[in-house]
């Protein structure tokens, strides 16, 4: 019955049923499903959002938000068992407005990252959310997942760049327009509770987001160093020599590297000579008053001083500095397209305790599985270490599944223990709903199920993920 009645507001052309067309609706970039999804609703504006939502509410069946299906936390699928109605914005790509006064630009939801981010170049402007999902996510599932990345550290994660949301409830009534202010003081902060509720709360439209003026001078270079601590050290230097111009500071390990080189079958080392630990660092100036590169260079000479790099490397070219984030971002792609099962986590720890996260996960995981494999990459300017984990050669993949909780549970826990958080940049969505409650307190939780009560009384949008309205 909800089907037909989707077809009526949808037409033909908003509407998909049949099993072929549903195939590339059942993962994300961790999660397959194989059952659950009813129909996969595509709205071309608003007012078609909110008569599915309307519709879906009083047929009583779950309706998940979609963006590009990319992320993690499986918050775009059904649950297991779950019958769904899965309601994709990817038809929903104009870009409504761009105000270079204001420094505002304002999108559907269904428009994707790089767009944006191409269109605020057009205009000199940077849109200062950045991350190697860009190409293929919503800016909707960016803000609906709160989404950070690469220039977190410089420019905060995807709530920092949003003025105002457009956003349909869960009883079809519409929040918006969205506000272009950058100040308003009237109330509660909803736009704040949008962001980040993974379509538990709203489905989001249409977004306002903040503009930046557009760097003109990049530096970028990749530095061997012996250890986290090394690597922490030189972040701390780089700080106080090139200032707020930082704008990405990556680690990666040996073994994360070697698994990018594996999965590409080419070995394009960066430096003359492989070394333990990578970092990545990145400074961006929008001033023709600084000499970017006589900065940088001064780094270089003082952190060589301070025997911080055992090697370094400085792009010299577009293609040179290409290359580098390439190598960044081609152990993230690695790991989401490996055949076999790793151990993935997203975990951020207080930036000074990040050697010491990474020491203590990497002793704990040799004691608990000898010789599996830690892959440690991430964001460790902003704290965010993914600490995944390979099996240990020869060990069947359903074994290394069986112990994925423990081991997960074990780096969420050492996390926890430094005062950090088990979901970075990911999420909560369906995988990390235990988590969450073993992080946050009591009073936390209710208070948060009080929110989702409040937003969606009956429970109709994206049910089962990150908090239940009631305790399960
Ligand atoms: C190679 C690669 C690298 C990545 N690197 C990063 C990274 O560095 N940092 C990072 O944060 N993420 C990263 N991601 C993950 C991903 O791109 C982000 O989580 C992104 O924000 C998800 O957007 P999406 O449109 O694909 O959302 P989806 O995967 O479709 O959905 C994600 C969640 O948002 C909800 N949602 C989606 N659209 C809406 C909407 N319009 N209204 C309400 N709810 C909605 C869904 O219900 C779901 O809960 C990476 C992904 C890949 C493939």
């Amino acid at each position: 019955m909800i089907v037909a009645r989707l077809r009526e507001i949808l037409g033909g052309a908003g509407l998909l049923v049949e099993p072929g067309d549903l195939g590339a609706y059942r993962c994300d970039s961790v999660h397959r499903v194989d059952a659950g999804i009813l129909c996969v609703a595509r709205p071309a504006d608003t007012e078609q959002v909110s008569r599915v939502v309307a519709a879906c509410r009083a047929a009583g069946v779950a309706l998940v938000p979609r963006g590009g299906g990319t992320g993690f936390a499986g918050g775009a699928l059904p649950l297991p068992g779950q019958d769904a109605v899965l309601l994709s914005v990817e038809r929903m790509r104009s870009i409504r407005s761009i105000d270079t006064v204001g420094d505002v630009m304002v999108a559907d939801a269904g428009c994707t990252l790089h767009e944006l981010q191409q269109a605020a170049l057009g205009v000199n402007r940077l849109l200062g959310l950045d991350h190697g999902g860009a190409g293929s996510s919503s800016i909707g599932g960016n803000v609906a997942t709160n989404a950070g990345g690469n220039n977190v550290l410089r420019y905060g994660m995807a709530r920092d760049q949003v003025l105002g949301v457009e956003a349909v409830l869960a009883d079809g009534s519409v929040l918006g327009p969205p506000s272009v202010l950058r100040k308003c003081n009237a109330g509660y902060d909803l736009r704040s509770l949008i962001v980040g509720s993974e379509g538990t709360l709203a489905v989001v439209t249409a977004v306002a987001l903040k503009l930046r003026p557009a760097p003109i001078a990049f530096a970028t270079g990749v530095f061997g160093v012996e250890s986290p601590q090394k690597a922490l050290d030189l972040f701390l230097l780089a700080r106080s020599v090139l200032g707020e111009t930082v704008s990405a500071f990556e680690l990666m390990s040996r073994p994360a590297v070697e698994f990018h080189f594996a999965h590409v079958k080419a070995r394009r080392e960066p430096l003359d000579r492989p070394t333990p630990w990578l970092a990545l660092l990145e400074a961006e100036s929008t001033s023709r008053f600084m000499d970017l590169d006589a900065a940088f260079q001064s780094l270089l000479d003082r952190a060589m001083e301070a025997g911080l790099l055992l090697d370094g490397s400085v792009a010299s070219s577009i293609a040179q500095r290409r290359s580098m984030w390439a190598l960044r971002e081609g152990i993230a792609v690695a790991m989401g397209e490996a055949r076999f099962h790793i151990v993935k986590t997203d975990t951020a720890v207080p930036v000074a305790s990040s050697p010491e996260f990474i020491r203590r996960v990497e002793s704990e995981l040799e004691h608990r599985l000898p010789r599996c494999r830690p892959v440690a990459f991430g964001h460790v300017g902003d704290g965010n270490i993914h600490l995944n984990v390979l099996p240990p050669p020869g060990m069947a993949d359903t074994e290394f599944r069986m112990r994925s909780e423990e081991l997960s549970r074990m780096i969420d826990d050492i996390a926890l223990s430094l005062r950090g958080t088990v979901s970075a940049e990911h999420g909560i969505g369906q995988g990390k709903r235990d988590a969450l409650a073993r992080m946050l307190s009591p009073a936390e939780i209710g208070i948060m199920r009080a929110i989702k009560l409040a937003f969606d009384p009956v429970g109709v949008l994206n049910p089962g993920k990150l908090v239940d309205r009631q305790p399960t």
